[in-house]
């Protein structure tokens, strides 16, 4: 199953007994974590859908007629709905379209096949219009929803979907050690919230985070100045320092009140870090979390963003949670 990552396997096996047994499911959520290739796998399930000669399991052959369609990006009965960009929601009249599309015949395949990526993305309104869908399914149809945050769909919508988790298990970790022997994989899936694809790409990341959080300590030690703190993280994406400070914070507030070192994502610098979590104020370091976590919303909000003062705000916040620190670890 050389389409599908290993972590997807159970899945597709789950998938295509229903297939075989002719009780797949109208409509399917694939939920889970960004970067567990849910994409991925959503469009090697349409082309075994589809396939008039899927190989023994069941992944699609590649070269009959429906195949040939689906890889020109031109079967007629199949249809992929994501919003225009990033930050817009899927609007009614998408859904409307992508309703339409399924309630007619199929043209060349024996069902109509229709994807929606990001489905979380949704207004109310689309979401109401496909739950009319979901209420009324067609017979030879079949609706895969996509979310990395299925908690913001319609509880209704969740209910008439049949749900595929995707979760990052041992074999993800193993698979991510294999394409990155050089790295420190347990970091970079810590920081990537578990996605194995997510930590690959983060792998590029990894030196200027080292460099990053070296900074940060220096700077909560008072070995750095707050300018020179400001100038060395002038280029790291904000939502990346943002993430970093709220790794390194939690790690920091887990010290201290667990004692043990288990539970430490970033462990690059793990001396240190003890010698700070034993001088940590908590109840600063537990206000500093609260305020990353409103600067991130801030950020994510898009309105009024000056991102200048936002780093400087960041830096000068986490240096003043350690101005009552007497030594210098
Ligand atoms: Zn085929």
């Amino acid at each position: 199953m050389a389409n599908l990552y290993p972590w997807q396997h159970e899945q597709w096996r789950s998938l295509m007994l229903r297939k075989r047994q002719a009780s797949m499911p109208h409509a399917l959520l694939l939920a889970g974590a960004a970067g567990l290739g849910k994409q991925d796998f959503a469009l090697t399930l349409v082309a075994a859908m589809l396939c008039l000669q899927p190989d023994q399991h069941g992944v699609a052959c590649g070269q009959c007629k429906n195949c040939a369609l689906l890889l020109v990006n031109n079967h007629p009965d199949f249809y992929l709905l994501c919003s225009e960009g990033d930050d817009k929601p899927i609007k009614v009249d998408q859904v409307r379209y992508l309703t339409q599309f399924l309630l007619t015949t199929p043209q060349i395949a024996s069902l109509k096949i229709a994807v929606v990526y990001q489905a979380d993305s949704m207004n109310l309104a689309a979401a109401n219009a496909l739950l009319k869908t979901l209420e009324e399914p067609e017979g030879n149809s079949l609706l895969i929803l996509i979310s990395n945050k299925p908690g913001m769909l319609l509880a209704t919508i969740r209910s008439r979907c049949q749900l595929v988790p995707f979760t990052s298990t041992d074999s993800a970790r193993q698979w991510l050690a294999a394409q990155l022997p050089q790295f420190n994989t347990d970091i970079l899936l810590a920081i990537s919230d578990g996605g194995p694809l997510s930590a690959l790409a983060m792998a590029e990341q990894l030196p200027i985070l080292e460099q990053t959080i070296g900074n940060l300590v220096a700077l909560a030690s008072h070995r750095l100045s707050l300018s020179a703190a400001i100038s060395a993280c002038q280029k790291i994406p904000l939502q990346n320092l943002l993430a970093w400070s709220i790794h390194l914070v939690s790690d920091i507030i887990k010290l201290h009140v667990t004692q043990t070192e288990r539970f430490v994502v970033l462990r690059m610098d793990l001396s240190t870090l003890k010698k700070l979590a034993f001088a940590a104020n908590l109840t600063s370091l537990y206000n500093y979390l609260d305020q990353l976590l409103a600067l991130q919303k801030q950020l994510l909000s898009k309105v009024n963003v000056n991102q200048q003062l936002l780093l400087e705000r960041t830096l000068y916040l986490w240096q003043l949670c350690w101005m009552e620190m007497k030594s210098c670890p």
